[in-house]
């Protein structure tokens, strides 16, 4: 056993059986593979977990594993297809996964059904986070992450219980460099010269579902249920 392996006589039962009880709740939900479209700002990150967890589904976000390949600018470079093909092995995405942010590009789109369908699968649903530039700014610069989690908050749309601290650990909060206004306008400008693209690509695959990203985070969960239960 490797060393940073935990001996399973030492997982706490409480831990053991919330594990158990999990899997066993999982077993019952039908297979999804989701991609999240939208532009940064949009409510991605905040409602990936919502959807995580109600469909037993694993998040795979760009950050995590595909970043290198997108700025590489290489379609999905082999690094990145192993890291992609491992990712989607764990345990956690047996039921399926949620890609966040990738592809971005129309290219990264085709490799990507390429790659599902040597496997025998494809993208079930496509969340299209449609939301007006002008409301990205204030959202972008009130954002505040738990690095560990991802989990995001706003300092007026999703304040968190202690200013400055996450609610679930009590660890401290950071804004990302680059959640500036002035960023923001380039990565928009990048959004809508490629990512739309990828929109029309799932559009014409008949698999995308509009979602009005300006709602309250509570309507837009009720809208991706009323989308995923179809
Ligand atoms: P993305 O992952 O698409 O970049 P986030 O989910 O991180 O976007 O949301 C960006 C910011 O806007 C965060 O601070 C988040 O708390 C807030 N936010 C997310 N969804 C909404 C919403 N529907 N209404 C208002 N603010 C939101």
């Amino acid at each position: 056993m490797a060393s940073s392996a935990v001996a399973l006589e030492d997982v706490p039962s409480v831990d053991m059986m919330t594990e158990l009880l999990r899997r066993f709740k999982c077993s019952s939900k039908p297979d999804k593979r989701l991609v999240l479209i939208g532009p940064p700002g949009s409510g991605k990150g905040t409602q990936s977990p919502v959807i995580k967890d109600e469909y037993c589904l694993c998040h795979l976000a760009t950050g995590d594993m595909l970043r290198s390949a997108v700025a590489a600018k290489t379609p999905l470079g082999i690094k990145a297809k192993e890291a992609m093909d491992k990712a989607m092995k764990k345990p956690s995405c047996e039921k399926g996964f949620i890609l966040d942010g990738f592809p971005r590009t129309v290219v990264q789109a085709e490799k990507l059904d390429e790659m599902l369908e040597k496997q025998g699968t494809e993208i079930d649903k496509v969340l299209n986070f449609a939301i007006d530039d002008s409301i990205l700014e204030e959202r972008i610069t009130g954002r505040w992450i738990h690095p560990a989690s991802g989990r995001s908050y706003h300092t007026k749309f999703a304040p968190p219980k202690v200013y400055g601290f996450d609610d679930v650990t009590g660890e401290p909060l950071i804004q990302r460099k680059d959640d500036t206004a002035q960023v923001l306008k380039s990565r928009l400008e990048a959004f809508h010269k490629q990512t739309e693209l990828v929109i029309d690509y799932y559009a014409k695959k008949g698999v995308l579902a509009q979602l009005h990203a300006e709602n309250p985070p509570k309507e837009v969960t009720v809208e991706v249920q009323k989308v995923l239960s179809s």
